[in-house]
């Protein structure tokens, strides 16, 4: 690059030098120009440590996919941590009701709150607020930090506008997006490994993050629970998988930088223990930490030798928002210092770390006049300079230096997540459409840098195979991403009306299914069914999403072995099986008719001959009745989380934890021994009773009158 020749000083002369000493007074210094290092040297220099040639890029893909598996073989395998973030099943569309959802990232903290309306009517409201995080927090205690959050939360709860509804009774669920390395321990729990860009928080290393947040909850008394603890990253590939089926990997160019994807867990040898049932599971790479064969400048070193984690993060450091413009800063300064460039005097305001920011270079690269003013009006505000047109064109190079291999860089990263994938199931990444959902400010609003980025992709994988894969900005972020995790996996089990799917095909079962020895019955809505002969039910099953059996009960004489190994193969059989497909399924000599009601899996084990429709509509059936004993959302989430009310603070009052006192164990007996009797009601023996759920009901008003 020749601009920098002009700006280089001339042989001879003297120039002083001003930045703050380490006690903070500025420090002058006086050399002559013939020790000077000329700009366009130092310049020249950036660009070649910085360069990111195809060898380079080359490397860095197939160094981070080597890394992957290393951290898959193993904990603390790799750099790459390779996290499981136990989400193994993604959004169906399906999701409905009110959810909120934090993120905490690294500049920002957001609260968001998504009336979700089920696959007609997708995301029907949202509402959002934003704080920047106070600077004295992120270096205060872990109380001060999540009472910030609680308090915010509060708030903002409080504006709740009337597009939103909560079902009577049911406590609002949340979507904590919590962007550092966590080792999660569950869906909803998770241990903090350390905090990461500028972040040193006391006394939270090695906590529960989940357990911190309950616990300010409970002090700012905010009646709310955290249902799915997310990392960004994970909540960006939920959101954009919630609109797009090919969306596979999930990219953060924010302050900090992060990648997720989702992997086979046949590929995860150090998965112990049962496997999802889906076969698939989210991993969180926690890629920032990756650092082979990054090609480093000075001006990284020093940053990197400055920064609260040394030697750590090295990827997160090249690539990410919060140190592209601090590493420009630094070579700048060494420019005035050694080569005074901005004339004598090493500007102050440049000297403060971190004075440019990521934001500014942007601005400065989108400055397409001739004078580069707005270049100039930037340099003027954040340090304080009067520029020259060549001054300003060295500080656009030095900025495009950075950002090229910022982008090239990330780029190359998504590349080896790709290849990994395609390596292990060959043709179904390369071969198909794949989707990296992108997020993060960084992104966003960095045009140069996307480019960067997409050039490295294509130069990697061909402009053929490039074609296949898409990188895009995700439509909603990680925020309802969260939202929607919080909805699959919410704690409230509830039987929603709304979502109980009514049958009203009319079937005349004499005609047809002989083999099932129905009679004559008409399943139309309202009218009386009459059922005769045998109807053979082996078991019938409610279990959650989770796989936790609420209840079961056996016609067959099994052990208690034989009951569990059946009631986990049952799940696995229909928790991921889409909805596309009918609800049968042959398990093992039998087959299973199920049905889901929210977040409740409703299944029958019955001949393999017997006539499926009969059977889904006597889980319907029993499902009405359920619905008209416990019509109260609230009442029916009672009967499976019994343990974890307070009956001190009544049966609406708020979840504090479980409670196993005599009074909640009866009142669960109670409740149980009510769902047992309508189900005796109208199966004994494994044959249906009694079809009509007047019937039913009014027997059971016979009952409670008795009692
Ligand atoms: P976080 O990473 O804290 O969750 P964001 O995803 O919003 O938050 O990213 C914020 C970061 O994005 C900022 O720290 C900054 O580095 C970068 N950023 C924000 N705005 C811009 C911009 N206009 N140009 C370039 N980078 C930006
Ligand atoms: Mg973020």
């Amino acid at each position: 690059m020749s601009v920098a020749a002009t700006t280089s000083p001339a042989v001879g002369t003297l120039y002083v030098s001003r930045f703050p000493t380490s006690r903070g007074m500025p420090r002058v210094t006086m050399a002559l120009r013939s020790n000077v290092v000329s700009v366009g040297s130092i310049l020249t220099k950036l660009q070649q440590d910085c360069a990111t040639p195809f060898p380079v890029i080359r490397h860095v893909a197939d160094s981070m996919t080597a890394d992957m598996r290393a951290g898959l073989a193993v904990d603390g395998g790799s750099n790459l941590k390779m996290i499981l973030s136990y989400v193994d099943s993604l959004p169906s569309g399906n999701e409905k009701g009110l959810f909120y959802a934090l993120d905490l990232g690294g500049t920002n903290f957001r609260a968001l709150r998504v009336q979700l309306g089920g696959k007609e009517d997708r995301v029907v409201a949202t509402e959002f607020e934003q704080l920047s995080i106070p600077q004295e927090l992120m270096f205060g205690t872990s109380e001060e930090l999540f009472d910030f959050i609680a308090s915010t939360l509060a708030g903002f709860a409080e504006k709740e506008s009337e597009k939103f509804h909560l079902p009577h009774g049911r406590q609002r669920e949340i979507g904590f997006t919590f962007s550092f390395p966590v080792k999660q321990t569950s869906i909803d729990s998770g241990i903090l490994m350390k905090w990461t860009k500028g972040f040193a928080v006391s006394g939270t290393a090695g906590r529960d993050v989940v357990a911190c947040l309950n616990e300010a909850m409970e002090r700012q008394g905010v009646d709310m629970r955290v249902s799915a603890l997310v990392n960004d990253t994970v909540g960006t590939l939920a959101g954009a998988r919630y609109w797009d089926d090919d969306v596979l990997v999930a990219v953060i160019l924010g302050t900090g930088t992060n990648a997720c994807y989702v992997e086979r867990t046949d590929c995860i040898p150090k998965l112990q223990g049962p496997k999802s049932s889906s076969g698939r599971t989210i991993i969180n790479t926690e890629w920032g930490a990756f650092s082979d064969g990054i090609p480093l400048t000075v001006f990284d070193r020093d940053m990197d030798a400055a920064s609260i984690n040394p030697g750590e993060q090295i990827f997160e450091k090249t690539i990410s928002g919060m140190y592209l413009g601090e590493i420009a800063r630094r070579a700048l300064v060494t420019m005035a210092e050694e080569g005074s460039l901005f004339g004598m005097a090493v500007p102050n305001k440049l000297s403060t770390p971190f004075a440019l920011r990521t934001p500014d270079i942007c601005a400065m690269q989108q400055d397409n006049s001739d004078d580069l003013q707005a270049v100039g009006s930037i340099l003027h505000n954040v340090a304080g300079v009067e520029s020259s047109l060549s001054e300003r064109r060295i500080v656009l190079e030095v900025c495009d230096a950075i950002v090229r291999r910022g982008g090239r860089l990330a780029g190359a990263g998504i590349v080896g997540i790709l290849q990994k994938m395609e390596q292990d199931s060959k043709g179904t990444i390369f071969n198909k459409r794949t989707v990296v959902a992108m997020d993060g400010g960084l992104y966003e609003h960095y045009p140069q840098y996307r480019s960067y980025l997409q050039d490295a992709v294509t130069e990697l994988l061909g402009s053929e195979t490039s074609k296949n894969i898409v990188i895009e900005h995700s439509k909603d972020g990680s925020g309802i991403g969260a939202a929607l995790l919080a909805a699959t996996n919410s704690k409230s089990e509830t039987l929603i009306p709304t979502l109980c799917v009514d049958i009203t095909i009319a079937v005349d079962y004499s005609y047809e299914h002989n083999s099932t020895k129905l009679g004559n019955i008409s399943t139309e809505k309202g009218k009386n069914r009459q059922i005769s002969d045998d109807l053979s039910i082996r078991f019938i099953l409610l279990q959650n999403r989770q796989g936790k059996t609420r209840l079961a009960k056996y016609y067959v004489p099994l052990e208690d072995s034989e009951k569990h190994k059946v009631e986990y193969e049952v799940h696995r059989l229909v928790v991921n099986r889409d909805p596309k497909f009918t609800n049968f399924v042959e398990f093992r000599t039998h087959k299973v008719i199920y049905r889901r009601y929210a977040g409740l899996f409703f299944a029958l084990c019955v001949d393999i001959t017997d006539n499926e429709l009969a059977y889904l509509e006597c889980i319907h059936l029993f499902v009405e009745i359920l619905d008209h004993f416990f019509s109260n959302v609230c009442e029916l989430d009672l009967v499976f989380n019994f343990h974890k009310i307070n009956p001190s603070k009544g049966i609406h009052g708020p979840r504090r934890g479980s409670d196993d006192s005599p009074h909640a164990r009866c009142l669960l007996a109670c409740v149980l021994f009510m769902v047992y009797l309508i189900l005796d009601e109208f199966i004994l023996a494994g044959e249906l009773q009694e079809t009509s759920k007047r019937a039913i009901i009014e027997r059971m008003g016979e009952l409670e009158k008795l009692e």
